[in-house]
């Protein structure tokens, strides 16, 4: 019997060598394949006159050919160049090593020409544009062509023909909305909106197909967590807690002052956590607010009630850096209390050693990554949990420790800057605290938007920090090089600085690695070992390295505006003044609008709502704000009204029926449960 849950392989043309490929892009089985979707589509478009090209776009001209295309040699390449000229301008035809186009581009001969338009030699120029006769054209601008997210050796076309056959053998989903709501919202039917999302025959029905999936999306995250919270409110709490005079004290000792916003914050915490009944919080704050001291102090506070905390990071890198704050923290301050690590990648006997204090309450407070919800791991007196970054974690996981012991407490942190009409809605199940203040000893980080030009001053600017002791880093979007992409890589980016910083420590971090190397360049980046650090995004969430003082972001056009501030984020984390360099790599006209607002705000909050109003709720193939909440296509800005509404149909029907026992509702009875279920080990990264 042929299921969704067969691996990849099971398709043809898929061995060992292509299924490694495709693990590697996070498809393990059919169904993950049938849930990824397009990163975008390519659209045929009416050829348009030459005059209306502009640079950077990618485009149709048309036309006859007035001489034939010549070829000459360069650098060891023949290039063949072909000249296409109309009543409004004249367009560059330019192809690679592929002299046989000689024969077909002859004096004469009607081609439509697709491609990227640049200049070059300041004229308008078409590099390797894909060649079409007439009708072969006019099928293309029937159907739009979906672009998946791809990696070395697994090219667009292999992934689009997977998800052909995918899409083919697979058992069709049943309906599971009731009929009564697709009507009322003019949803399309589930398969329907899963073949078109991957293959649309046009924008219509892309929108059409896409609304259904996101509705989905919304609708079941918003069961997900009135499920949870009806069973969380109101329940007594076995963990009564006091206030610790060492928590006070430590709270004194600091070298700062908490801030009146973080000191409110750890009161409603304290307040929940001595009141009787299990808290459920979530402490929302911009990066660089001061969110981990607070949860600290709680940790320490059940600590010394005799009881355990135990704080979970999306990342390896993260969790590392809390542990080992923390070590450094109580070493400080004369703490006796013990922590413990507990991630992924540490050895069979460092785990076993740390279930083993765990377990005999050796560790007082437990720090780690998902590793911590493992049936192995025993905890004894479990009284708090703490997700940091909840963001990045799918809905289950904010009740996973819910069967570790005695219902603890619960406190999730994020630094998603996200109204309060929707933080209710997303966070329903939580009582919701805000640190709507940062520390009064930081400097704003200065910003600002260069063109690739300005490199080698950005260079000179970074060893001049370096110079005065500061650190540095470096982003870029792809890991190593692509042809499909034209973007900076993180390995051929590291050589150019090594080349271009004689004598400075330059070295590089990307998601790629194994865990062990990632946490050992972090540790020596955190030491100061490393001076310059290239990455990805992976340092994107929570990572603490005050001396830091410069993040220079390559290819600043391709993330989102929210994934940027986290970025910024790393940096204006201590004393030292600190600098943002955003490096805009296209010239794109709104591009530099977009980039703008960061330039002119160090506020999470605001430059969400800008961005929104500069997107607007229709463009939905804007860059999405990466890695937020578990939603594949559903943007939680720019479909916010969507948003709403299902948050109200959701209460509507729940209304009429809690338990979803009613005929019409029971395929979604059972559709949620198995969302529940797959939601529990999903991390978002
Ligand atoms: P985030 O909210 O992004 O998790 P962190 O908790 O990592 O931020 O805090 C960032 C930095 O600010 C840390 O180095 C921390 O020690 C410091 N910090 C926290 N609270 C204060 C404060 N009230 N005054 C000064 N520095 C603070
Ligand atoms: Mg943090």
């Amino acid at each position: 019997m042929e299921s969704d849950q067969d691996s990849v392989r099971a398709l043809k043309g898929i061995g060992d060598k292509t299924g490694k490929l495709f693990e590697k892009l996070g498809i393990f089985t059919i169904q993950d394949l049938l849930g990824y979707y397009p990163r975008e589509y390519h659209v045929y478009e009416e050829p348009s006159p030459i005059g209306e090209l502009k640079v950077d776009m990618t485009g149709a001209a048309a036309g006859v050919l007035q001489k034939s295309a010549s070829v000459r040699a360069f650098q060891n390449k023949k290039v063949i160049t072909a000249s296409l000229r109309d009543e409004t301008g004249t367009l560059q035809l330019t192809w690679f090593n592929m002299p046989f186009l000689k024969n077909t581009l002859q004096a004469g001969t009607y081609h439509v020409f697709y491609g990227k338009v640049v200049k070059k030699n300041n004229r308008l120029t078409m590099e390797q544009p894909e060649i079409f006769a007439r009708e072969g054209y006019q099928a293309m601008m029937e159907s739009m062509q979906p672009v998946y997210g791809q990696t070395k050796g697994l090219g667009n076309k292999a992934i689009t023909k997977a998800v052909a056959q995918a899409l083919l053998r697979r058992q069709m989903e049943r309906e599971y909305l009731p009929a009564y709501i697709r009507k009322k919202y003019e949803l399309a039917e589930y398969n329907f909106a899963l073949e078109h999302i991957h293959f649309p025959e046009n924008r219509q029905q892309l929108l059409f197909a896409r609304k259904r999936l996101v509705f989905d999306e919304f609708f079941l995250f918003i069961l997900a967590v009135r499920r949870l919270k009806e069973k969380r409110q109101d329940r007594k709490s076995a963990w009564v807690m006091k206030a610790a005079p060492q928590v006070a004290k430590l709270m004194e000792d600091l070298p700062y002052d908490l801030t009146k916003a973080q000191r409110k914050v750890l009161d409603e915490i304290m307040e929940d956590m001595a009141g009787g009944l299990v808290m459920n919080r979530l402490v929302q704050g911009d990066v660089g607010s001061g969110k981990t001291v607070i949860a600290i102090m709680a940790l320490l506070t059940a600590a010394y009630n005799g009881c355990q905390g135990a704080m979970m990071a999306p990342t390896e890198v993260l969790a590392r850096q809390h542990y080992e704050g923390m070590l450094r923290m109580f070493a400080d301050y004369g703490i006796d209390k013990v922590p413990v690590l507990l991630t992924g990648s540490m050895t069979a006997k460092e785990k076993r050693m740390a279930y083993e204090k765990i377990k005999s309450h050796e560790a007082d407070i437990v720090v780690g990554t998902h590793a911590l919800i493992q049936d192995k791991v025993v905890y004894d007196r479990l009284a708090l949990v703490i997700t940091d970054e909840q963001h990045r974690f799918g809905v289950g996981q904010r009740q996973m420790f819910g069967d570790k012991g005695q219902e603890p407490h619960v406190l999730v942190m994020s630094a998603t800057p996200i109204p309060r009409t929707l933080a209710i809605i997303l966070y329903g199940d939580l009582d919701i605290s805000v640190i709507d203040q940062m520390p009064s000893d930081r400097l704003p980080v200065k910003n600002c938007v260069v063109g690739t030009s300005y490199r080698p001053n950005a260079y000179s600017f970074i060893r001049k920090q370096v110079e005065q002791g500061r650190q540095a880093y470096v982003i870029c979007p792809m890991v190593e090089y692509s042809e499909m992409m034209e973007a900076e890589n993180v390995l051929d980016y590291t050589k150019t600085l090594r080349e271009a910083l004689p004598g400075i420590a330059v070295d590089f971090l990307h998601g790629k690695m194994k865990g062990k190397e990632k946490n050992e360049i972090m540790e020596r980046f955190a030491a100061n070992e490393i001076q310059v650090l290239v990455s990805t995004t992976v340092i994107e969430v929570g990572v603490n390295v005050p001396n830091a003082t410069v993040m220079m972001i390559e290819n600043a056009e391709r993330f989102g505006l929210a994934q940027l501030h986290q970025l910024r984020g790393r940096v204006g984390r201590g004393k030292h003044q600190s600098y943002c360099i955003l490096v805009n790599c296209g010239d794109q006209e709104g591009t530099s609008e977009r980039l703008d607002i960061l330039n002119r705000s160090n506020d999470g909050f605001y430059i969400a709502s800008e961005d929104l109003k500069l997107r607007g709720p229709g463009d939905i193939f804007g860059i999405r704000q990466s890695g937020d909440m578990e939603f594949k296509l559903a943007d939680i800005f720019t479909d916010a009204n969507l948003l709403k509404t299902v948050s109200q149909e959701v209460d509507r029907l729940l209304e009429a029926d809690r338990d979803l026992v009613c005929p019409e509702h029971q395929e979604l009875g059972r559709r949620l449960g198995k969302y529940l279920e797959s939601s529990y080990d999903k991390v978002n990264l």
